[in-house]
């Protein structure tokens, strides 16, 4: 720790408090049903099981105790604050579901994220995901950015969830909690009546409907006869209706280097089907069949149908969602690890023109010198990009990139 740390933490949170005077946190349903969690600078859960009555408790609290991260209960329970859990008595609980950008395999970490060589007598650092320091082979610390191009990919996914729960699960969308998680991704939580008092095992299944787990293809009217497939009505639902919409666009939209290269075949066959889409298309619609008229088309198709699953389903840890006892960042309160606002978004219309390194950002815009103690890629903040920096390079910059970089971990108060 810098010896400037407790002079940091008493400043921002003060920051903190300021915010929490002037803004009524308000987004929980049933707050006195419910567990709170509250972490501090470095720590996003240092205490569980406290309770609050109604909305103005918690807030006075928010005010009074201004916690660096603030959670809530995904389950409701009749005493929310005793313990052991069994004696909170559980009753029901919420849906939640997490989009993180770090959890999609995207090319842009290896250009922000930032390796730490942990070997004391070498302290290298540079941009990527080494495990290794390539100095000493010492093991690293990564430390994770994020960009435009992989928090938009959270929210398509997020975007993507919302219209898979509301078409295929007729789930009341006005019950529907979307926030941007304050730092990396997305959380969407689902506290429609009918869902909240399922199992265990029931939230798994639907994951696993989700998550497109065990799909048998026949039974979703793919069935191979005399070498030919069979598919759905095009008026289908569900999966069915989702494998169409994509066998669709993969035929209307690939290339003859598309087709060979995601469907290992040769560019002779791939042409072939290239120049027959229209027929393909055709028999689609009106026949219900995948052309055949080359050979291996089944073996072909099959692949197709396996690709077309693999693209719809979504990214979810099934663990996580169907956790009835976790807790979960409480919308509209602040983030500590970035001092952005984990904010609160009313319709999916909203999320599509949320930007994430802007409309979160509530703390002030006089400048304020701090010093780097690692290197940072080149980010934006609101209209303006910043870096990269170097190690040890001190800067005067507003106080939101100031605070961001100093909760990151990656900065102090010079
Ligand atoms: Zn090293
Ligand atoms: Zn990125």
């Amino acid at each position: 720790m810098p010896k400037n740390s407790f002079f940091t933490i008493n400043y921002i949170r003060q920051k903190f408090k300021d915010f929490y005077m002037q803004n009524y946190v308000s987004k929980i349903i049933d707050v006195s049903k419910r567990e709170f969690g509250i972490g501090d600078f470095g720590k996003k859960i240092s205490s569980r099981h406290l309770f609050f009555k109604n909305l103005d408790d918690f807030n006075k609290y928010l005010v009074i105790k201004t916690p660096f991260f603030v959670s809530y209960s995904v389950g409701y329970y009749k005493f929310p604050d005793r313990r052991p859990m069994e004696n909170k008595q559980w009753y029901g609980a919420d849906i939640v579901y997490e989009f993180d950008s770090d959890d999609f395999d995207l090319p842009c970490h290896d250009k922000h994220n930032v390796w730490v060589c942990q070997n004391p007598s070498c302290q290298k650092e540079g941009f990527g995901n080494l495990e290794r320091c390539p100095y000493c082979n010492f093991q690293t610390k990564i430390i994770q950015w994020t960009c435009d191009v992989c928090l938009n990919k959270a929210k398509e996914e997020t975007i993507r969830l919302i219209e898979f729960l509301e078409n295929d699960f007729n789930l009341d969308s006005s019950t529907f909690i979307i926030s941007f998680s304050g730092s990396k991704g997305y959380h969407l939580r689902i506290t429609d009546k009918s869902i909240i008092s399922l199992s265990k095992s029931s939230r798994l299944e639907l994951m696993n409907y989700i998550l497109g787990n065990d799909l048998n293809i026949e039974k979703l009217g793919f069935v191979l006869e005399n070498k030919t497939f069979k598919t759905p009505k095009i008026d289908s639902n569900g999966w069915s209706k989702k494998i169409l919409e994509k066998l669709v666009e993969i035929i209307s939209f690939y290339d003859v280097d598309l087709f060979s290269k995601n469907f290992n075949i040769s560019k002779r066959k791939a042409n072939i089907i290239f120049k027959n889409k229209e027929v393909i298309l055709k028999k689609l619609y009106h026949n219900n069949i995948l052309w055949n008229d080359f050979t291996d088309a089944n073996i072909f198709w099959k692949d197709v149908i396996n690709f077309c699953v693999m693209c719809i389903r979504l990214k979810i840890d099934p663990q996580s969602s169907s956790d009835i006892y976790k807790i979960m960042r409480v919308p509209d309160t602040i983030h500590g690890g970035s001092g952005f606002l984990s904010s609160y978004i009313k319709s999916v219309d909203d999320l599509k023109n949320f930007d994430a390194f802007s409309d979160p950002i509530i703390l002030g815009d006089s400048f304020k010198k701090i010093k780097l103690n690692h290197i940072t890629p080149k980010f934006r903040l609101k209209d303006q990009f910043y870096g990269p920096f170097e190690k040890n390079q001190i800067i005067e910059v507003k106080e939101y990139v100031a605070i961001f970089l100093i909760l990151k971990g990656v900065a102090n108060f010079e």
